[in-house]
């Protein structure tokens, strides 16, 4: 018997901005209770590098929904990690870039875009138990979740931890930049008028400005316990 068969369907929702430690904690957590894990900023990622592959211009939302309308984005969970595939490329490194970085809010504020990666995110899932980490999935994707957790942490903590992150991969990263990009991406995010960022009515709220990783992995495990009854 898989564990989905063991567990049922259950979905995990995991929002908030960046740089709260969420892609690292939802990962260990879903691995920890036997789910997948389906990191929905991978795809809006995806969808804004075929945009600026396609040469077109931020304001031209228009010309944007009908790239990515057309774009194939896929998302490969293995073990160890996922792979995100544009076309059929596998486009992981390059949807890391700063050029990706900076266009990503604009791109994802485009109803059309999210009309389709909100369908493509809610076939990924179907059947299974899964950890879905994004900005609006416990508002718009999966609005029945059986948890919902909304992370946080002050935008000071969160540019030193994506600083660390980009020295630690070797990419080259100033902490005034870094802060700057975080607030500018919170402002778009949190404004735009489709699915704007914001914690659901019922996800519980976790600050993890003072918790190391660990201890967010086990507020997050104690949570799925007391919901889903799966130990991690
Ligand atoms: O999580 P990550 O930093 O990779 O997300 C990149 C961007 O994708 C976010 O800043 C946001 O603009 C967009 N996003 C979104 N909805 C999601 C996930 C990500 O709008 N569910």
């Amino acid at each position: 018997m898989s564990h989905d068969d063991a567990v049922g369907t259950h979905v995990i929702a995991i929002d908030g901005p960046a740089g709260t430690g969420k892609s690292t904690v939802s990962r260990i957590l879903a691995d920890r209770v036997g789910a997948r894990f389906l990191d929905t900023g991978a795809m809006y990622r995806a969808a804004t590098l075929a945009v600026l592959n396609a040469g077109v211009a931020l304001d031209d939302t228009d010309a944007i929904g009908a790239v990515v309308t057309k774009a194939d984005i896929g998302l490969d969970v293995l073990a160890g990690g996922s792979t995100t595939r544009l076309d059929g490329v596998d486009v992981s490194a390059e949807i890391r870039t700063d050029a990706v970085t900076d266009a990503v809010s604009a791109v994802s504020a485009v109803p059309s875009v999210r009309t389709k990666l909100v369908a493509v995110q809610r076939r990924a899932a179907q059947g299974s138990f899964v950890v879905v980490e994004g900005r609006d999935i416990g508002t718009v994707v999966f609005p029945d979740a059986d948890l919902k957790v909304f992370l946080t942490a002050t935008p000071e903590a969160r540019a030193a931890r994506r600083h660390q992150q980009n020295v630690a991969a070797g990419r080259p990263s100033g902490l005034g930049d870094v802060l700057a990009g975080v607030n500018r991406r919170d402002h778009l995010d949190s404004t735009r008028a489709v699915s704007p960022l914001r914690p659901a009515d019922d996800a519980v709220i976790v600050d993890t400005s003072d918790l190391t990783r660990d201890q967010v992995v086990e507020t997050l495990g104690a949570l799925v316990r007391d919901r889903i009854g799966v130990q991690s």
